[in-house]
């Protein structure tokens, strides 16, 4: 009896049994795992999914391994909270010089550590709505200030109200029948109390993945996951990758202003300014979770120009795609995208630490940030020590790893896209970059294999073949997390030819089952 599946995810465990995906792993280094099997043999497991993504350097590196054995040995400080964590201070370096060069950005990035994905996104949400509401304090207290000397202008009788200013439409609503001056600063508190407890909005790509914490749930585009805490949290918008003209009328429709008055020549007259509604828009520069889809230099672009154009802060979020996934150690500047934050994690943890980190330009960077955000965990040395290790290697050589991630990504996509061409009945996409890469199976819904049927129905196609690739093939294949007919393969840099002829076999084998329906080898192996 399996205590995991007692104590810890009772319905996973049943999922897990029925899949044939009931498999505890007892060892793992480099792209392969190991579980015992009934006589108590190892039995190698060819790991294509790579912890999630978050092993670009594979299981138990030896040189991490051997990082942490060091800092183990040596006794260090791991939990030294309130003093200066210097561990963490070379490692926020080390991100901001990677990054700075990458997106020839002269501005410095600063970090604030965290020990998850989510937890970086959300510390990135804070950020950026903290930004949001001092922009917002700070206009509210200028017209604030115009109101009194409005008001002091025309009490020492040098200024009268402009005939014009009861026809501002927003005026005329609340004071239709007003003069004088108290009438028209009356509509003017009442428009601005209104306006200013607009909430704040967030933006966001359809098929996004942000997280499943409380507020980074409401960013992840999968209903299932997001809509049961949609009272908890912040308010999101999501825009189709492929429609960026939308923004324009997103931004007109979400359009809010508040009320000033102005002074001069005589004369109170009102203008409207523009509130910062608009938080922060996050993006993934190539989706993971919904699907594998990358984002275009023509997309990038017409996102940042809609952030500059109303103000708005960019969160690229590299959870998944960053640290060399994609052939570089930012996703996002293989399009030439730039951030204002950037999130961080996965195989910043080099596999063995848990570790996620939000940079964020120096110049937006709020001081205060560091006190009202924290958690016990972050900035530990050990962790912070561990992905100064992974930075060191990823970026070893002027780049070789990323060379080599974009080279083995061409190798293994050519195999994807031959599978396709051999079997375009049952292969519908082949898609990715660098070793991010998924193979997206078509709809089985209409095949005659109820088995195949059924499991379109469910949106389950891809764990079932997971369960026979792991049990045939011994090849650890997962779908993405929201889209079940997309096979993900996100293997380590150190992918090798032999690793990517098993997989050419294993997925031809599964093609011909697929073609003929021959589904009892699917679920009676
Ligand atoms: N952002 C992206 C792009 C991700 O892919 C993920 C995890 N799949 C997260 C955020 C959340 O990371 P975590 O699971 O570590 O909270």
């Amino acid at each position: 009896m399996s205590q995991f599946t007692e104590f810890v995810q009772p319905q996973m465990g049943r999922i897990f049994t029925a899949l044939g995906l009931d498999v505890e792993y007892v060892r793992a280094a480099g792209n392969t795992l190991h579980h015992l099997d009934e006589q108590g043999a190892e039995v190698p497991v060819l790991d294509l999914m790579g912890g999630y993504g978050s092993l670009i350097l594979g299981h138990n590196h030896p040189e991490i391994v051997a990082h942490a054995h060091d800092l183990l040995d040596q006794r260090r400080a791991v939990h030294a909270q309130f003093s200066l964590r210097e561990e963490a201070g070379r490692l926020g370096a080390a991100l901001s010089d990677v990054v700075r060069r990458e997106t020839s950005v002269k501005e410095p990035y600063v970090a604030t550590f965290g020990n998850s994905g989510a937890e970086a996104v959300e510390a990135a949400v804070k950020h950026a709505e903290l930004v949001r509401v001092r922009a917002v304090a700070e206009l509210a207290d200028s017209v604030a200030a115009h109101v009194e000397r409005a008001r002091e202008a025309v009490g020492r009788g040098e200024a009268v109200v402009d005939a014009d200013a009861f026809h501002a439409p927003a005026v005329r609503e609340r004071a239709p029948e007003g003069e004088g001056i108290e009438a028209l600063l009356a509509a003017v508190g009442a428009h601005n109390a209104a306006a200013l407890a607009t909430r704040p909005l967030f933006l966001a790509l359809e098929r996004s993945f942000h997280g499943k914490l409380v507020g980074s749930v409401q960013l992840t585009y999968n209903s299932g996951f997001r809509t049961p805490f949609a009272h908890l949290g912040t308010r999101v918008r999501f825009v189709p990758m492929d429609r960026p003209e939308l923004l324009d009328d997103i931004a007109d429709e979400e359009r809010v202003t508040l009320l000033d008055v102005e002074t001069d020549g005589g004369r109170v007259r009102v203008v409207e300014r523009d509130l910062p509604v608009i938080t922060a828009f996050l993006v993934e520069p190539v989706q993971g979770e919904g699907g594998i889809h990358a984002l275009t230099v023509e997309q990038g672009r017409a996102i940042r120009l809609f952030c500059n154009k109303v103000g708005t802060a960019l969160i690229i979020d590299e959870v998944q795609s960053g640290l060399g996934r994609c052939g570089a150690f930012l996703a996002s500047s293989l399009i030439g995208l730039r951030g204002d934050y950037y999130t961080l994690s996965k195989s910043l943890g080099g596999g063995l630490a848990k570790i996620s980190a939000m940079l964020v330009r120096k110049s937006l960077y709020q001081g205060e940030f560091d006190i009202i955000h924290s958690s016990t965990f972050a900035m530990d040395d050990f962790s912070s020590g561990v992905a100064r290790k992974v930075v060191e290697l990823l970026e070893a050589g002027d780049g070789q790893l990323y060379r080599q991630v974009t080279e083995r990504g061409e190798r293994l996509t050519a195999v994807l896209n031959d599978l396709k061409a051999a079997y375009p009945d049952v292969i519908e996409d082949v898609r990715g970059k660098g070793l991010f890469l998924g193979v997206q199976l078509r709809d089985q819904g209409g095949a005659r294999s109820m088995v195949l049927r059924g499991s379109a129905y469910t949106g389950s196609l891809g764990y079932l073949l997971s369960g026979y690739l792991l049990r045939q093939e011994r090849i650890r294949i997962a779908p993405t997390g929201s889209a079940g007919n997309v096979l993900r393969i996100q293997p380590s840099a150190y992918l090798t030819d032999e690793e990517i002829e098993q997989l050419r076999g294993a997925l031809d084998r599964l093609c011909r089952i697929l073609r003929h329906e021959d589904t009892l080898h699917l679920v009676h192996p």
